[in-house]
């Protein structure tokens, strides 16, 4: 088994990070695997190297260990233009020059019953999606999206689906199978490469679990919907499937979920203050 825990140095680690490593750290350690770490720095503009420093400081001392050398996103930008030109050559990409306000624009008028949300957030209305296969080369610096009807078109439906062994926001667990028919209506066309970035969130981590062989992904019910974005990377990239494993969120006494910015529950509070490692697993139930 190898599991990993990916954060973004772009804050401090709370208890909801603490409680994520610690799980995939242990599940690895009781299967006899490997966990490892994975830096997860693609946003350039926010990640900050006294933050990174910070990850490895929290995790030693709630004594987690980690195979060396630790991935760091940015180091592999190179790997995601490759995918990309790939997925280019497929025809399953296209430039999108909207701005966020173009999409909310065509967005607002809703039609009844038809969701306007997906799991990457507001459903693209397809405004820059061409009716053919674009041609020519990849164009750089520049927005690139999946064409989820091609997706739709040609895959079986085992393309998409995936074995959880924790549970979705709505108890979800076991086999996830996701009509493929719908994806475009229900996810649609996502953002693979972001003009700033030459990548997203998304192709990345699909990238990166694969070439470090991740077998078990360990991560929290909020990216339980974006899996189903990431089965299909794995399909079309041609990826070996990891199992999912998604785990509860830890919640603040009025019930919300913790964020970078709550600095009240930073690691490095809680260990200023006194706490032990054995007091933060106990208060995140582990
Ligand atoms: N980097 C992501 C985060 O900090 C987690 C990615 C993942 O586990 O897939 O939320």
């Amino acid at each position: 088994m190898i599991t990993r825990f990916a954060p973004s140095p772009t804050g401090p680690l709370h208890l909801g990070h603490a409680y994520s490593a610690i799980l995939a750290h242990d599940m690895a350690v009781a299967a006899g695997g490997t966990f490892l770490l994975r830096i997860e720095d693609i946003d350039q503009s926010r990640a900050r190297a006294h933050w990174e420093q910070q990850i490895y400081d929290d995790l030693d001392w709630l004594g987690l260990t980690w195979e060396t050398p630790v991935l760091r996103q940015s180091d592999n930008f190179h790997v995601y233009a490759q995918a990309l030109d790939t997925l280019w050559e497929q025809g399953v990409l296209y430039p999108c020059t909207c701005t966020r306000k173009d999409i909310q624009d065509a967005l607002s008028a809703p039609q009844e019953g038809v969701s306007q949300i997906g799991p990457d957030g507001p459903i693209y209305p397809g405004t820059c999606r061409p009716s053919g296969r674009p041609s020519g080369q990849r164009p750089n610096a520049q927005t690139l999206r999946l064409k989820m009807d091609t997706l739709a078109a040609q895959a079986p439906k085992s393309a998409v689906s995936f074995e959880e062994t924790g549970l979705g926001p709505n108890g979800e667990t076991g086999v996830n199978a996701t009509n493929v028919a719908t994806l475009a209506a229900t996810i649609g066309d996502i953002v693979l490469a972001r003009k700033d970035m030459g990548t997203s969130y998304h192709l990345s981590v699909v990238l990166d679990d694969a070439a470090q062989g991740v077998t078990h992904v360990v991560r929290g019910q909020d990216l339980f919907d974006a899996t189903t974005i990431h089965v299909c990377l794995q399909h079309l990239l041609g990826l070996p499937r990891p199992i999912y494993h998604h785990h509860k969120l830890i919640r603040d006494s009025a019930g919300k979920r913790l964020a970078k910015r709550d600095d009240a529950r930073a690691i490095a509070k809680y260990r200023t203050d006194g706490a032990s490692p054995a007091d933060i697993r106990k208060m995140v139930g582990l």
